[in-house]
Parts: structure tokens; sequence; C-alpha cells
């Protein structure tokens, strides 16, 4: 039996154990039953290109017209590079100097060019807005704007449209006291707790 491509995608997504199914507790103190570690997307380059591979499918389907494809550092960077390179474009990227997104120097073929954006992990758009500014700025023509995983299960708008996803989940955050997972008895897991050793 063949997986289907979205069992396909949520397999490779819990390969990288960048998407952990469990009982969370999140920094706000809610729980939560899923729980994102942006940084376990890049951790793994074997499993990232077979991820890398199904969204530049997904491109390639949408018959756009680019030059270049552009990604908020840091974890943009290794996803948006490897996108552009399976797509044999140009990349740019963009990072946070003193709070304000920005576009370092160099990059110069970007003015007037076209574009698209590939974001890691989409939850408010806020990064997706920042880089759509510095391209705007640039007289870019953003032709599509896409992310490995949707957090917002297609919620948040960019222009007044969803961005373009792999993964499309809304991640439901509930009270301690409201907890379903709480109330089967499931362990909660403080995430990053394994990591101070
Ligand atoms: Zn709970």
């Amino acid at each position: 039996m063949s997986e289907s491509r979205a069992e396909l995608i949520l397999n490779l997504f819990k390969e990288s154990q960048a998407l952990l199914k469990g009982h969370f507790l999140l920094t706000s103190g809610k729980h939560s039953e899923w729980y994102f570690e942006k940084i376990k997307l890049i951790e793994r380059p074997v499993v990232l290109e077979k991820i890398i591979d199904l969204l530049v499918e997904q491109i390639k389907k949408d018959s756009l017209e680019f030059d270049y494809v552009v990604s908020p550092a840091y974890g943009g960077i290794a996803i948006g590079f490897l996108t552009a390179l399976k797509l044999q474009k140009m990349f740019a990227f963009t990072q946070r100097v003193e709070e304000r997104m920005t576009f370092r120097s160099g990059f110069a073929g970007l003015q007037n060019s076209r574009a698209i954006i590939v974001e890691d992990i989409l939850t408010t758009g806020g990064s997706i807005n920042e880089v759509l500014e510095c391209l705007q700025a640039r007289q870019v023509t953003v032709s599509g704007i896409y992310c490995l995983v949707d957090r917002s299960g297609g919620e948040v708008l960019i222009q007044g449209k969803p961005v373009g996803s792999l993964l499309s989940l809304k991640v439901e955050a509930f009270e301690p006291d409201k907890c379903p997972l709480c109330q089967q008895g499931l362990p909660l897991i403080k995430p990053g707790a394994s990591d101070k050793k």
C-alpha cells in the first residue's frame, strides 16, 4: 500500500523530529498536542532534502515566473538555498539587524527582479510581511509565497491569500484546566528540557 502524499509529508516531518506529537507545555503556559522545533528541520539534511523535493514539486506545478528564492535567516537560509538550487534559481536572504529585517549588502541582482519567498514555519506571518517590505523596497515583484509548515492551518493571509504550504496544521493550545490530553492522563513534556543535561 503506497502512502498518500499527505502521509508522506507528515512522516518526513516526524522523521526530521521537527514535528513532535504528544502533550507539550508551551512557553505560554498552555498545553498542546503538537510541538515544532524549527532547528530540527536543518539538523538532518538528508531528510530536509526529501521535504524540499516535495516543495519544489509543488512550486513547479504553480508555473510561476521568478528569478530569486528569498528567505529570512537563519532557518530559512538552508531551506531557501536548497529550494533555489533545485529550481536552478538565484538565492538571497534577509536578516534582522537591530530588530529590523534587511538584506545584507550584496544581492545586487535583486533590484527589479521577480522572486518567491520561502519560509520554514509560518506562525503569524510576521517575518514574511517583513521580507515583503524588504522586497518592495527593491522593486521586486513577488510571484509566490511558500512555507514548509503553516501552523495557522491556512488562517494567516498574506496579501489576502493563504500561503502555499506542504503541511497545514492548526495547532490548538489548551488552558491546563481544559486540556483534553491532561484528562487522558498523558504525561506532560516540557520541550527543550532534554537539551539542558
Ligand atoms: Zn494538558
